[in-house]
């Protein structure tokens, strides 16, 4: 019969082992308490192999903080909302979009804090269905003030000929 060490009163990870808890088919079980309070009983190996450094809590926390930053960096790629931010940067910094003549070439930028996705969805929020962005004056740049999310009906009223007539203004 093997020997049981004794590693009562040992951490790993947050778990202090407070008692044995019984005998497995060949390992020691152990009575351990959690940094965060909870108690949690598991097998010494485990322990000693890194396998078990918690209740469960180490685990939850990695969960949610991943699931924080999900939403904070706006869900990723291929939504709506992040498709709309890399047309938009496309035909401002692409010289080889199709669009870019009507915005890059023309002067049209995208602000410093829009460069990160994570910005732009702060500020502008997830683009409603039917929607596309919208330059509230059409001859300026793509930042905060600048732009909403708005149906055709909206754009179609707000093209730049509406502003002709004070272009100078903008320019
Ligand atoms: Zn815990």
């Amino acid at each position: 019969m093997t020997k049981l060490i004794d590693i009562i009163g040992q951490k790993f990870g947050r778990l202090t082992v407070t008692g044995r808890a019984g005998y497995g088919h060949k390992q020691a079980t152990w009575h351990c308490v959690c940094e965060c309070g909870n108690e949690k009983t598991t097998n010494g190996q485990n322990l000693r192999k890194g396998l078990t450094t918690s209740c469960g809590c180490y685990q939850k926390e990695r969960a949610s903080e991943e699931a924080a930053k999900t939403v904070r960096h706006g869900h990723g790629y291929g939504t709506p909302t992040y498709k709309s931010w890399q047309a938009l940067r496309q035909r401002c910094e692409n010289q080889k979009d199709k669009d870019y003549e009507n915005y890059g070439a023309k002067g049209v930028k995208v602000c410093e804090r829009w460069q990160d996705f994570s910005a732009f969805l702060e500020d502008m929020g997830e683009r409603p269905e039917g929607t596309t962005i919208d330059r509230i004056n059409p001859f300026g740049n793509y930042e905060p003030d600048n732009c909403r999310w708005a149906d055709y009906f909206v754009q179609n009223n707000n093209k730049r000929e509406h502003w002709k007539g004070e272009a100078n203004v903008f320019a």
